[in-house]
């Protein structure tokens, strides 16, 4: 699972920009060595809690609730990933704990004592800002949002025992992409493509723009989902994934609002498109109206360039 953290007590909170976890639990399989303890470390944990057990060796939800649910109590705050996992887990939580628990969560702050949250509502048409009131206060943040602070601590890694726990749901295989492709929601730069690319193979434009930055995802809208072009786990929006990259690239999609739902937090969107009044260039910080199987074989050749100009 994607780790998990906590704020102490006495912990000091500046800001969104500072927001150091004083605390990470990750839970593993006893078989697989626990890894990321240092890269945990150095952005801030004190101590990196690592629960081991027969039953975690998929995303086991009574055992994983159960777990941190035992291991909050002493925590301000506690952070999951709004990640497949992460929701899933966190409202588990929170029921476990009889607290509130704020989903999607694209910014955090502090005031009179209290976690203060912003989160999308209405398919991102509006933010919304909760103040938490029960502690621990759970939230899921959306990944990507907020820039993980380079504070390097000793950082301990110390083992929890699991509490015991019932198995209502069991998690019998989780499906992996048919490539090791990186995740939509976790790459730094997303090309997503629509129906205007008008035939599936024609996504190889997107994989060779794609390949050209070297460390961007293929996305997808969800008419192109629909129709069988891609597998579901590339689509963008509303009922697909949210994704906040650094730089998402719409081509050949119209911008319908369930589409801009899961993509209108990237901090940099680019819009290809033929059509000069699609929805897509409300949203967009720079728009090209254009063909798309001219304009992407181009900046696929420039991006390359810069690249190899370093
Ligand atoms: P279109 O709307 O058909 O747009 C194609 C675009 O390509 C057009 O703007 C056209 O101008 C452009 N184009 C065509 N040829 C070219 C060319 N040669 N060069 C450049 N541009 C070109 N959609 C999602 O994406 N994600 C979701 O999660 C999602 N969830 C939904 C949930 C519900 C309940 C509902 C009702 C709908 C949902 N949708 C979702 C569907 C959404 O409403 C749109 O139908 C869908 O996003 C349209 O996909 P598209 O932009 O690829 O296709």
């Amino acid at each position: 699972m994607r780790p998990c953290g906590g704020f102490s007590r006495r912990g000091r909170w500046r800001g969104t920009k500072s927001l150091l976890p004083r605390l990470v639990a990750r839970l593993h399989e006893c078989k697989h060595p626990v890894g990321g303890v240092e890269a945990l470390a150095r952005h801030g944990a004190d101590q990196v809690l690592t629960a081991t057990h027969t039953q975690f060796r998929l995303y086991h939800p009574d055992g994983y609730a159960a777990t941190i649910a035992g291991l909050a109590g002493s925590h301000a705050v506690v952070l999951l990933s709004a990640t497949a996992t992460g929701r899933d887990l966190a409202p588990r939580v929170a029921a476990k704990l009889g607290v509130g628990c704020a989903t999607d969560v694209t910014a955090m702050g502090w005031e009179s004592g209290k976690l203060v949250v912003t989160r999308p509502v209405y398919a991102g048409k509006a933010l919304q800002k909760v103040r938490l009131e029960a502690t621990p206060a759970i939230a899921s943040l959306r990944p990507n949002t907020i820039q993980p602070a380079e504070k390097p601590r000793a950082g301990a890694s110390v083992l929890v025992t699991v509490p015991a726990f019932e198995t209502r749901v069991t998690v019998k295989a989780i499906k992996a992409p048919a490539q090791a492709a990186l995740d939509v929601t976790e790459a730094p730069i997303v090309v997503s493509g629509g129906r205007g690319l008008k035939d599936p193979s024609n996504f190889q434009l997107l994989e060779g723009l794609a390949a050209a930055f070297g460390n961007a995802a293929v996305g997808a809208s969800r008419a192109v989902v629909d129709a069988g072009w891609r597998d579901h786990g590339a689509q963008v929006g509303q009922t697909g994934k949210t994704v906040s990259p650094g730089l998402y690239i719409a081509v050949g999609i119209s911008g319908a609002i369930q589409h801009l739902a899961g993509m209108r937090t990237a901090k940099v969107i680019v819009a290809i498109n033929k059509d000069k009044d699609a929805p897509i260039f409300k949203v967009a910080d720079y728009g090209i109206v254009g063909d798309l199987f001219e304009v992407v074989p181009v900046l696929t050749e420039q991006i390359k360039k810069l690249k190899s100009e370093g």
